[in-house]
This record gives structure tokens, C-alpha cells and sequence, in this order.
């Protein structure tokens, strides 16, 4: 079986940017701001979404499984305050849950927090415990940044990250490190912002001792993992190697870059043959492909 572990609805039907919008436009004037019930999306709107971009696509490169969570850059933890973060979670998630059940076994369901630049992160739990044990999701993607680029929050292993970690390993669930869009001109979203997040996630659980406290708690970092991947030599000089039980398959389908490579006239996001060409024997492809993710998610097993 091949699971993907890192896929988003950046497809979703338009209808849910549209409500957004309205909810952004009005943040500072609550009594005007769009409500839930206003947003209409039908199943068939889901399906069609899906079944002509990740369905396709998946059946189109021999992918089992993907795990599905909110379009990342649109959770833009740094619009409006907590309750605005806390509205848009909820559809999002939702959503998700949706495809979830419209798809069971081929779609399985990640959630984003309400997070909100400042605000104590006790706030995100009632969302996570609901995504968990209501839709039944197996992770929870976490934003180290929730400023959009201006890294306003204290890094990840301070305690203000605490409360979610105690839930995240209660209920023995991964987090996704994973940041949303940039509001700092500095950083392009996903040319810059994600990956440095990405690298700065990795250094801060190197230098810091979370996991003493934590032992059980894992965390999923994206997106090649940043620069780590390309400073080897750098990293380990610091301290540590990371082993193969430790990479896991992601396309991040349908992604932050889309369409073919007229170099090779792959998409860019088919990464599933870089696994398949590296020199790696059936055992170590297993796990990359489908082993590691079983042990890390270990939600997945009830699922599929
Ligand atoms: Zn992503």
C-alpha cells in the first residue's frame, strides 16, 4: 500500500473562499460577519472537487491513501483574533470530515487548530479533541509561526506549546509542523516561508529538550524538511542523523507547485518515483512508503 501523508484541499469549492472573504472583510465588525449557515457546499460539490484533481491523480500514479487536511495557506492564523480563527477552523475541518466520509479509506482526515497570533494555545484543545475523537482524524497540522512570518511566538519547545502537545499525546496523535501564509513581504509563502519554517522547526527540536518531556510525542516536518536534507553535514556536526525510519512518502498532491516539468513531463508533484528510483531495497521502500506512516499515525491502522 502506498500512503501519502501530506495532501490539502486546495481545491475546494469555490463557494468556501467566497464565505471567507465575507468573514475577513467583516472581522473587525462582528455583528456583520457571515454566518455558518451561509456557506452551502453539497456533496456532489465535494466530489466533483476531489474526483477530478487528488481522486484522478491518485488513481492516476498507484496511490492508496492520502492524508487529507485545510488548504495550509488558507488557515492564515494571522487574520483577526481567536474567534475568527476559531469559525474558520471549524468549516474547515468539517470539510474535511466530509470528504473523509464520502471517501472512507482513500481520503483520511488531518484538521488545523484555531490558533491566533498571542493567544494561549489552551484554546486550540476543544477543536482537536473534536477532530479526533468525533471525525476521527488521525493529526493535527501545527503552525509554528501563527503571525504569518514575523515569528511572534516563542519557538516549539517553549511550554506555551504545551497544552496541545499533552492532547496530541494522549490521544497519540502526530502534528504536522506546518506554517500558513506569509504576511511579512520578506518571505514568499511557499518559496520561502514554508521551507524556512520547516528548517527552523527542525532546529528548534535539536537544541531544545522537548522531547525529555515528551517522549512519545512526534512531530511530521514537511516539504523535504526544509534545508535540513542539504546541510547534512551542518546538522550533524550539531548533533544528531536522522534514519530512515524516520522519512516518510509525501506528494503534498495537489500542491504548492502545480502542473508538468517540461523538463521531464512529470508534475511537479508526482514525488512517488524519486522513492521508487533511490537506491533503496523492498524492505526500506515499505517502510517509506507505508510502514513508517503506520507507526507514526497510528490512527491509520483502523482505517486502512
Ligand atoms: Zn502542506
Amino acid at each position: 500500500m502506498i500512503i501519502d501523508i501530506h495532501g490539502h484541499y486546495t481545491t475546494a469549492p469555490p463557494a468556501l473562499e467566497a464565505w471567507r472573504n465575507r468573514q475577513v472583510q467583516a472581522m473587525d465588525t462582528p455583528a456583520q460577519q457571515p454566518k455558518v449557515s451561509e456557506l452551502s457546499i453539497q456533496d456532489d460539490d465535494i466530489k466533483e472537487t476531489i474526483e477530478a484533481n487528488q481522486l484522478a491523480k491518485m488513481l492516476e500514479r498507484g496511490i492508496d491513501a492520502q492524508i487529507f487536511s485545510p488548504r495550509a495557506s488558507f488557515m492564515a492564523h494571522h487574520i483577526g483574533d481567536f474567534s475568527v480563527s476559531s469559525v474558520w477552523s471549524s468549516i474547515c475541518n468539517e470539510l474535511i470530515h466530509r470528504v473523509t466520509q464520502l471517501y472512507p479509506g482513500r481520503f483520511i482526515g488531518g484538521g488545523m487548530l484555531p490558533q491566533s497570533p498571542g493567544v494561549a494555545t489552551e484554546t486550540c484543545v476543544p477543536e482537536l479533541e473534536k477532530c479526533i475523537t468525533e471525525y476521527g482524524f488521525v493529526t493535527m497540522n501545527l503552525n509554528p509561526d501563527p503571525s504569518g512570518g514575523h515569528w511572534t511566538s516563542p519557538p516549539l519547545t517553549d511550554r506555551y506549546w504545551y497544552p496541545i502537545y499533552e492532547k496530541l499525546v494522549e490521544y497519540d496523535i502526530p502534528a504536522m509542523i506546518h506554517v500558513s501564509t506569509s504576511c511579512n513581504a520578506c518571505f514568499h509563502t511557499t518559496g520561502a516561508h514554508y521551507l524556512n519554517a520547516d528548517t527552523t522547526a527542525f532546529m528548534q527540536c535539536l537544541h531544545g529538550d522537548l522531547f525529555r518531556d515528551f517522549p512519545t510525542l512526534r512531530f511530521i516536518i514537511p516539504h523535504g524538511g526544509g534545508a535540513a536534507p542539504y546541510h547534512w553535514g551542518r546538522f550533524r556536526g550539531l548533533t544528531q542523523v536522522i534514519p530512515l525510519d524516520n522519512v516518510l512518502f509525501a506528494s503534498e498532491m495537489i500542491g504548492a507547485v502545480r502542473g508538468i516539468d517540461p523538463q521531464t513531463g512529470y508534475h511537479f508533484d508526482d514525488t512517488k518515483r524519486y522513492i521508487e528510483a533511490a537506491e533503496l531495497d523492498a524492505a526500506q521502500k515499505y517502510k517509506i512508503f507505508e510502514g513508517n506512516a503506520r507507526r507514526v499515525y497510528p490512527g491509520l491502522n483502523n482505517l486502512i
